[in-house]
């Protein structure tokens, strides 16, 4: 059945505002349009600034425990409406929907956690020299922050920076990629529906994203800038930053290791690779990109792997039991298939056929690559898609050396049952997440985030919240 088409406006200033400009947003299943948003141009970003800064002079001032009660409010809303924001989010975005709902409910876990933690954001006294001194640390809020993210997550993304940064008693302006802004628009109306007071979350959508986050870029007013998506645009939003000072949170590419040592258990780790690599498609920043597999088993491993990814069904993320949707849009199939032909001619193995035979959208089945060497593109480029590349080491150092020899640092994972390598890689894997026998690490409480070119700072956990705060020294005398 076909879905009625979803036309929604901006949230800006507690108000929905729709406009003559619109951008379609296409299905990549079917290639069909499923809705649309407005194309606002900078003056709607100013506007939406306006908002932000005055909601930020009562926001700021409300207590934890009424942040804390709103979140909460809003976590229930979310919740009574699950069913139809993932439903929406399959539509845009492709991902199976069993996997938008998983993901609604992820995005969910950090609003509940954020509230929670609203009521914890503690100071210190220190012991000064003089008696009649005393060291106060105060945590106060960063002020307006902008928040841009991309479109493979709709929904986590924007949850994981608003609900922080609201604990904190910031006020927020957001931009969510273009092919993916109905979900986030979705979660705005459910913070309307909770309470959460008009320019506390402001959201705007455009298809001159540069021109749109220039704009906040540029604004003293806007204290912070907190962008998940590609390495490029990171650096671009780290050199604007320095203009007027601003906090910066980068979470950025990947290029994720998924090592499986000679001691490995072999069913264990399969199933933990199909987790992190197929998720979304292999469209994560934290999905497995580079399997190094000891030689000793190398071949167990791959009957298997090949076996459970040959059993993938890929389709319409509507249809019960698909597993596999198609990618964003055309670009990602060609830098996929190129990745594939570029293996090949440099003599890997194809296990399987990656053309999805009578298919309008943008899909691609998932394939092994065996025989992979660290030149290949496939080991060298972010691939975002359903290929799995499949290299051997004989020595877990070398193997390490390996893992480390990329500007990345996100995520990486190890499969063994001995506990001295368990902490062996975990300690000299340069990277800010390790999965140690756990294909997928990612949970609200931990702190996620990349080391090296794969961003700056953390989301989640308490240390999430320190992000949106700064620290404040009082020094009292005369005591
Ligand atoms: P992208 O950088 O092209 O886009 C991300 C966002 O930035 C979008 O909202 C886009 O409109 C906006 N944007 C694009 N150009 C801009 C500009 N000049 N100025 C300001 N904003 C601009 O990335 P993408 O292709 O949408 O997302 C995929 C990338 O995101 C991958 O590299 C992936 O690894 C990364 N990612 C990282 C994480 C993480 O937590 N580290 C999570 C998800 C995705």
């Amino acid at each position: 059945m076909k879905q009625a088409e979803l036309n929604m406006g901006i949230y800006v200033n507690g108000e929905w505002v729709k406009l003559a400009e619109t951008i379609p947003v296409q299905n990549p299943a079917t290639l069909e349009t499923v809705g649309s948003v407005p194309d606002a141009s900078a003056e709607w970003g100013k506007k939406a600034v306006d908002a932000a800064h005055e909601a930020f002079q009562s926001w700021s001032k409300t207590s934890a425990y009424e942040r804390a009660a709103l979140l909460e409010r809003w976590h229930q809303v979310i919740e009574s409406r699950l069913d139809e924001i993932a439903l929406v989010m399959t539509l845009e975005q492709g991902k199976p929907l069993a996997e938008a709902k998983g993901e609604v409910q992820y995005a969910n876990s950090y609003i509940k956690w954020y509230a929670e933690e609203a009521k914890r954001i503690y100071g210190e006294t220190i012991p000064a020299v003089s008696v009649t001194k005393r060291i106060l640390v105060q945590k106060q809020p960063v002020g307006v922050v902008a928040a841009v993210t991309p479109w493979n997550f709709p929904a986590a993304m924007i949850a994981r920076k608003i609900a922080p940064a609201l604990a904190a008693g910031c006020t927020t302006v957001a931009k969510p990629a273009e092919q993916t802004p109905l979900t986030a628009l979705l979660l705005a109306e459910c913070a309307q529906q909770a309470g959460i007071p008009a320019g506390v979350i402001n959201i705007v959508t455009t298809s001159n994203a540069g021109e749109l986050v220039d704009a906040w870029m540029e604004d003293a007013r806007v204290k912070k800038i907190t962008f998940t998506g590609s390495t490029p645009v990171g650096k671009l939003l780290m050199r604007k930053a320095a203009d007027t000072v601003k906090k910066v949170s980068l979470e950025l590419g990947g290029l994720a290791p998924f090592i499986v040592a000679e001691d490995a258990n072999i069913h264990e780790a399969v199933k933990g690779l199909m987790l992190s690599k197929f998720r979304n498609a292999g469209q994560t920043c934290i999905c497995a990109n580079r399997i190094y597999v000891h030689e000793k088993v190398k071949e167990p491993f791959l009957e298997e792997f090949t076996k459970a990814v040959a059993a993938l069904r890929v389709g319409n993320g509507t249809e019960a039991g698909v597993e596999i949707g198609p990618l964003i849009d055309e670009r990602a199939v060609k830098k996929v298939q190129n990745q594939i032909d570029d293996a090949v001619s440099k003599g890997a193995t194809l296990h399987g056929e990656p053309t999805l035979e009578g298919s309008t959208g943008y899909f691609l089945k998932p394939v092994v690559i065996s025989d992979v060497t660290d030149d290949m593109l496939c080991m060298q480029e972010e691939t975002f898609g359903p290929i799995a590349p499949v290299s051997t080491f004989t020595d877990d150092r070398e193997v390490i050396e390996r893992a480390n020899r990329t500007p990345f640092g996100l995520a990486a994972y190890v499969f063994t049952q001995s506990l001295t390598r368990a902490f062996y890689y975990s300690e000299n894997l340069e990277y800010g997440i390790v999965g140690v026998n756990d294909g997928a690490p990612s949970v609200a409480q931990a702190p996620f985030g990349g080391m090296k070119e794969s961003g700056l700072g953390r989301e989640g956990g308490h240390h999430g919240i320190e992000e949106y705060l700064e620290v404040k020294y009082v020094s009292l005398g005369l005591i």
